[in-house]
């Protein structure tokens, strides 16, 4: 175990574009390799991937291993267990982290079974204990308590990290890095699935936990029909929508827009809550947006001790007004 060096971070991308949880790992692996005084690497697998590579150093990594090969080009669970167990036994890291996406939750407990070790799923939290070892903080229960994980006697320790938790540090353009070309031997009869054909969804999707701006409505719109005004200030904005359990439990709005404990994580810019109470479960994903915005017509509503700005009054009457407010400053 004395070989194992360094924190690894699985460079996740699609299509030739980065995950943003990768990034917010980088930015946590940055954070804790400080604490620990070694060395973040990033792990890039892709086919034509190497441009990729300066991005992740602006962002956190000393050093890219990139593993470059026509079967990387697409995820699939073998290809990618192959390599990254390869690169785990020659570089012998200390600590491998995944972003907790449908790739990482898949890759991470093969790579785990494969090279012995643990993996905690789904991390909200990571941290550096006396003795150096990650402590793997994650809601437990139901969310009744909060657990911290150690993996004291194999090695790498192991875990899935939540989208939208962890902050990503602003891209250093001057940080310099190195990129190290790895070469791992794969075979395609080992590959057992085969990518036919990609088909994007056509369903309209939510990325809540890239938006920038994102307006929330809960059971105080009373009615599906309010989540229409809470869209036209989203558009307006150029956010999207998100929602309490509440409103989604309510069959007002699909469970891709909830945010909190049981849905996203999300750390926009500016996130406007309309009719939510801020009970503890919706805080746990949201309370890391930047700006916060509460409008509630109850005024002791707990949403308002996260408020940066807080609007006490009916949203049916508060809301169209900021819209119009805001269409006359874009005139
Ligand atoms: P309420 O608590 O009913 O609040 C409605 C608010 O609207 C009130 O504050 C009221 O004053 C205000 N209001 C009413 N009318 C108006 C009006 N006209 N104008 C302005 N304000 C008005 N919740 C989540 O959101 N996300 C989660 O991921 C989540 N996970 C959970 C996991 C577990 C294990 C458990 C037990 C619960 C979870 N919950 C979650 C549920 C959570 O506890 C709350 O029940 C839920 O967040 C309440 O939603 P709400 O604020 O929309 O509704």
């Amino acid at each position: 175990m004395e070989d194992n060096k360094d924190i690894w971070v699985f460079a996740e991308q699609r299509n030739g574009k980065i995950m943003n949880v990768a990034y917010e790992i980088l930015g946590a692996a940055r954070r804790l390799a400080d604490k620990k005084g070694c060395k973040v690497y990033a792990a890039l697998l892709g086919d034509g991937v190497e441009r990729l590579s300066d991005s992740l150093i602006q962002h956190g990594a000393d050093k890219v291993c990139i593993v470059d090969n026509p079967l990387l080009k697409n995820y699939t669970t073998s290809a990618y267990t192959d390599a990254i167990e390869a690169v785990i036994k020659n570089f012998k890291p200390e600590i491998f982290l995944y972003g907790a996406t449908t790739i990482g939750r898949d890759l991470a407990p093969r790579v785990a079974s494969r090279v012995h070790t643990g993996l905690t799923a789904d991390c909200t939290g990571l941290d550096i204990d006396e003795d150096g070892l990650l402590l793997q903080i994650r809601p437990a229960f139901g969310g009744n308590l909060m657990a911290t994980i150690k993996c004291p006697e194999k090695r790498p320790q192991m875990a899935t990290v939540r989208p939208g938790v962890m902050e990503k540090l602003p891209a250093d353009l001057a940080r310099k890095g190195d990129v190290i070309r790895y070469n791992v031997d794969l075979d395609e009869k080992n590959i057992r699935t085969k990518i036919l054909n990609i088909v994007r969804e056509a369903k309209h999707t939510v990325n809540l936990e890239e938006a920038k701006i994102i307006v929330s409505g809960g059971r105080g719109l009373k009615e599906p029909e309010g989540f229409k005004l809470i869209e036209e200030l989203a558009n307006l904005l150029g956010g999207v929508v998100g929602a309490s359990r509440a409103a989604v439990d309510s069959g007002w709005i699909s469970s891709d827009h909830q945010v909190g404990q049981t849905g996203k994580t999300v750390r926009p810019e500016l996130y406007i809550a309309c009719g939510i109470s801020g009970a503890i479960q919706h805080l746990a994903g949201m309370s890391g947006s930047r700006t916060i915005v509460a409008i509630n017509k109850d005024p002791n509503a707990p949403i308002f001790k996260v408020a940066d700005y807080g609007i006490v009054g009916d949203l049916y009457k508060v809301i169209p007004i900021l819209i119009d407010e805001i269409k006359n400053a874009k005139d």
